[in-house]
């Protein structure tokens, strides 16, 4: 019995990789992280996402399901400056994983590691329903910030799993080494539409529109969180004409009607772009992101004249 029991121990030992039981086990609040938390960590770890990208990141319906992936995860990576707030402290507190609550060495903020634009001079609070308090959270959206993610990531990761350091670091350079090559396609399409002047739903797109040259004139929202007024949308109209903007950039969870009829009342345009890995089938790393959104706007940026 015993010779057979060892046979087949061995056998199973031999067809079980021997990394597979210590993969890090790594939870992210939002797809974009998982996406940059893949490209960092290959095979060596297992990821998923507790929002979807094709939803509003501030509002999440927070699922019970949630918390069985909470309660076993090495690392929760978030995406900070109160994104989550609305939905993400109470899993963390339910999910009784002592290594994952704010503040342990498994609780990852990424903003810390990132460029943040529009951090708030003086005290603001969400009392005033602005959603951004922190400074703007959709910092994502700027490939350099990808760049800083993928590093604080691949550093994170080495120090979890110390032996397997080598690797990360090199994904992380090849990382890095894609994301210079894509980005100097994707300057080159937009590069002739540089200072264009846009109208944009929500504050998502100050840190895509920066790093591209695009000049977003005002936001649809009178302020982030905030569902549009005729007030504002009146004066929205009133802008757009005179500064001659043509385009309203819409996240793909917001109701179209109040953009399309500003935009008919300007002669402009509504496009839907993609705020997120995951916003449709089409987009499922960090570089179909940009390909996708690069792409529509520079069709219809071509097409506007
Ligand atoms: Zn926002």
């Amino acid at each position: 019995m015993s010779k057979k029991y060892s046979a087949l121990a061995s056998l199973l030992l031999a067809v079980i990789p021997a990394q597979a039981a210590s993969k890090i086990n790594v939870m992210t609040a939002t797809q974009d992280l998982a996406a940059i938390a893949r490209e960092v960590g290959g095979d060596l770890i297992t990821v998923d996402s507790i929002a979807m990208g094709y939803q509003d990141p501030h509002f999440v319906e927070p699922k019970p399901s949630f918390l069985l992936k909470l309660q076993k995860a090495d690392l929760l990576v978030v995406v900070g400056l109160q994104l989550e707030i609305g939905w993400l402290p109470p899993l963390i507190t339910q999910s009784r994983n002592a290594k994952i609550q704010p503040a342990q060495s498994g609780y990852m903020d990424m903003s810390q590691f990132c460029n943040i634009l529009e951090i708030p001079q003086g005290q603001v609070t969400r009392a005033m329903g602005d959603v951004h308090p922190l400074g703007n959270p959709h910092y994502w959206l700027n490939p350099d910030n990808g760049r800083r993610m993928a590093k604080a990531l691949a550093d994170k990761f080495s120090s979890i799993q110390p032996a397997n350091a080598a690797q990360f670091v090199q994904r992380y350079a090849e990382f890095d080494k894609h994301l210079t090559e894509a980005e100097k396609g994707w300057e080159a399409k937009i590069a002739p539409y540089k200072g264009r002047k846009v109208v944009t739903y929500h504050r998502s797109w100050p840190n895509f529109c920066e790093h591209f040259g695009l000049n977003v004139v005002d936001y649809v929202e009178p302020k982030p969180g905030i569902p549009p007024t005729p007030a504002h949308s009146l004066d929205l109209i009133n802008l757009m004409k005179r500064e001659g903007v043509k385009l309203i950039l819409v996240e793909p969870y917001f109701d179209l009607r109040t953009p399309n009829s500003i935009a008919s009342n300007v002669g402009g345009e509504v496009v839907v772009l993609m705020p997120s890995v995951g916003g449709n089938k089409e987009i499922t790393n960090y570089f179909q992101l940009f390909d996708y959104d690069i792409n529509l706007l520079v069709n219809t940026f071509s097409k506007l004249k």
